[in-house]
């Protein structure tokens, strides 16, 4: 029986006095402590154009990663590279540029070079990486054009060496989910997907170059070509496109404003997608199925995605837990190369858009759809 005196040394609960209640524990380690598992081996990354993106997400997504880790900087400005060389405890000597490149080949801290240039330059920096030996995960567009795509995937064959495009949103749970819905009953085949996504671009930016192959439909439209394949997990066999290239605005002398196409999916689907580096911020998807509507707002986001399905069962938000994009595809990559997988986004997924992206600009040159 429990018995208690308060204030005095004597308070029983059970058979138990409280003073033989250990209060600090007896060794000094908290008895609840979470140690992490060990990890076999962190893949050493290089980081290849310290520009926007690599400074303000990938440089700080490393500090969320488990398999992989910031051992290199490659920049053409020196000074700014060591600036961020000390913040990421990255080593002096760890340090190149675009002329010393090749020499990152005797390096053997590094495992990846992650390619964050100008798009123009996408295909000469990671055929070059393959040539140093290294693995290279390159940002989305792959390259400048077709023929690029398919030079990057002979590359890295000749190499042994594995290839993958920064398609980010693979990685992410709201987009995989909309996969999962999208394939589902629920939803049923899909018979229309609206997206868009658009920005408001100011010069100068590399996205107003022709020479950096910048324009809306690489940059932001591919996101919308590339969700248009996954949602439905098909290809496409018919475009038609459409640019606007305002004659009064300076900022669209070499690159359209946007772009709007159409992507005919076997079966009948279709997509219907735009883009513009002219118009505020919007970026969603909208799935329209037999069953079912898959919608999500900000759904090519660093963060913010807000998933809907509604269908004769009413309407349903999903609440999942997000994940530092550029965090979630590094260690994928990471992982792959651990255990000798091919990634989720490899060189073909970046050639298949990249060949869409083709046949859209060649519908936008002849007015006429054509087939992909
Ligand atoms: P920035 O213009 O901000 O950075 C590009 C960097 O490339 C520069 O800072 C510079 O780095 C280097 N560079 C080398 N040569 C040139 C050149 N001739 N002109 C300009 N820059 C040069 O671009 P972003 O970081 O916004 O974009 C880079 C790439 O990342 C693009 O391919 C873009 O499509 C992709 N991207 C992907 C995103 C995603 O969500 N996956 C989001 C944003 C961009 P340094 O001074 O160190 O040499």
């Amino acid at each position: 029986m429990a018995t208690s005196a308060i204030g005095t040394s004597l308070v029983a609960v059970g058979s138990l006095h409280a003073a033989d209640v250990p209060l600090a524990p007896p060794d000094k380690q908290p008895p609840d402590l979470k140690l992490p598992k060990p990890v076999k081996r962190k893949i050493g990354y290089a980081v290849v154009g310290l520009g926007q993106l690599a400074v303000e997400e990938v440089l700080p997504a490393f500090g969320s990663c488990e398999s992989s880790k910031l051992v290199a900087l490659v920049s053409g400005h020196a000074d700014k590279a060591k600036q961020l060389a000390e913040v990421y405890d990255v080593p002096r000597g760890n340090i190149f540029n675009y002329d010393n490149y090749d020499e990152m080949a005797s390096n053997r801290e590094i495992d990846v070079v992650y390619n964050i240039l100008p798009n123009s330059m996408h295909a000469e920096f990671t055929i070059r990486a393959f040539q140093a030996g290294k693995h290279v995960l390159c940002e989305k567009p792959m390259a400048s054009n077709v023929a690029e795509c398919e030079q990057m995937i002979a590359a890295a064959e000749r190499a042994k060496r594995k290839l993958m495009i920064a398609y980010r949103l693979h990685y992410e749970p709201f987009n995989k989910k909309a996969i999962e819905l999208c394939a589902s009953e629920e939803v049923g085949p899909i018979k229309l997907i609206t997206a868009s996504n658009s920005q408001n671009v100011e010069a100068p930016n590399i996205r107003l170059s022709g020479e950096l192959r910048g324009g809306p439909l690489g940059d932001v439209g591919i996101y919308c070509l590339n969700a248009a394949r996954y949602l439905t997990q098909r290809e496409p066999v018919e475009v038609f496109g459409y640019a606007h290239q305002p004659a009064d605005d300076p900022r669209f002398r070499e690159v359209p404003e946007s772009v709007t196409f159409v992507l005919k999916f076997p079966g009948g689907a279709e997509a219907h997608c735009s883009c513009s580096f002219g118009a505020a911020e919007s970026r969603f998807f909208r799935v329209e199925g037999k069953n079912g509507v898959v919608e999500m707002a900000g759904a090519f986001g660093y963060f913010g995605q807000e998933l809907r399905l509604s269908n004769e069962d009413g309407s349903r938000r999903f609440k999942l837990k997000p994940v530092d994009h550029f965090a979630a595809e590094m260690d994928h990559f990471a992982e792959c190369i651990l255990r000798d997988k091919e990634p989720r986004t490899p060189g073909a997924e970046g050639l298949a858009d990249m060949q869409i992206i083709a046949a859209i600009e060649e519908s936008i040159r002849t007015g006429r759809s054509t087939k992909v």
